[in-house]
């Protein structure tokens, strides 16, 4: 099959290099090439295959990802998981021109302000769909830090079914709670319902006083990536998402 056709200026615009004026003024100066020949033509039609980001470069740079994007970033405390709140938010640590991209990248559910670790990110809604849809049950493990000691009871009614947080008109799936010291613990969960772990903890009695999580299938947020820092994924860790 044939790849399908993009324009050149609405794939730079839609990758957030500027309006189609902007990228018509780039070609023009000379500022994008093919295969190492300048451009001369904002309106050309390119093949839309996964090597076009190679072929082609801005000012000398290699093209940003196309769309079909997925990150992986450990996030800090203290930045929000959403479009438009006020203060730190986590798309405010990607490259400024990502935040401009269409289709927007966003994050695949939410973590707490609180909450460090595994976020991953996409423009790939049908993935996006995948993972958090009601239906999926894609595990997300979290390391979590108590004040009090935690209560052997916690075990069997996290992974009972039948823990009904307030408000809410369903039971919580059950979940995996591995002890790991008397104040922490590694809880894997299916659902993602809102301050799900801290609720939980709190029905038992107790607070969480830090949480981060660490794996998401069998994805492990990698070593040595910092808090802040993100990667690019490909195939081999997107299967990893659906491996458990
Ligand atoms: N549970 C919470 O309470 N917060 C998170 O960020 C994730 C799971």
């Amino acid at each position: 099959m044939k790849p399908a056709l993009v324009r050149l200026d609405r794939l730079l615009a839609n990758l957030g290099y500027g309006s189609r004026r902007d990228i018509n003024n780039m070609v023009r100066d000379g500022r994008v090439m093919l295969d190492g020949a300048v451009l001369d033509d904002s309106e050309q039609r390119l093949a839309a295959t996964s090597e076009l980001a190679l072929r082609l470069r801005v000012d000398d740079a290699g093209l940003d990802p196309l769309p079909g994007l997925v990150l992986l970033l450990n996030k800090p405390l203290g930045v929000t998981c959403s479009h438009n709140e006020a203060g730190g938010l986590v798309y405010g640590l990607l490259p400024e021109r990502w935040q401009r991209r269409n289709p927007a990248l966003s994050s695949v559910g939410r973590l707490d302000k609180d909450t460090t670790g595994l976020l991953l990110l996409t423009d790939d809604g049908a993935l996006l769909h995948r993972i958090i849809s009601p239906r999926s049950t894609v595990t997300k493990r979290y390391l979590v830090t108590l004040d009090q000691p935690l209560r052997d009871e916690a075990v069997a009614l996290f992974a009972s079914g039948t823990l009904m947080l307030a408000g809410e008109a369903r039971p919580l799936a059950p979940a995996l709670l591995q002890k790991l010291g008397d104040h922490t613990a590694h809880v894997t969960l299916t659902e993602g319902r809102y301050h799900q772990l801290r609720r939980m903890f709190a029905a038992t009695g107790n607070h969480v006083s830090a949480l981060h999580r660490d794996r998401i299938g069998a994805l492990a947020l990698p070593e040595g990536l910092g808090l802040g820092d993100y990667c690019v994924l490909g195939a081999d860790d997107i299967a990893r998402i659906f491996a458990i």
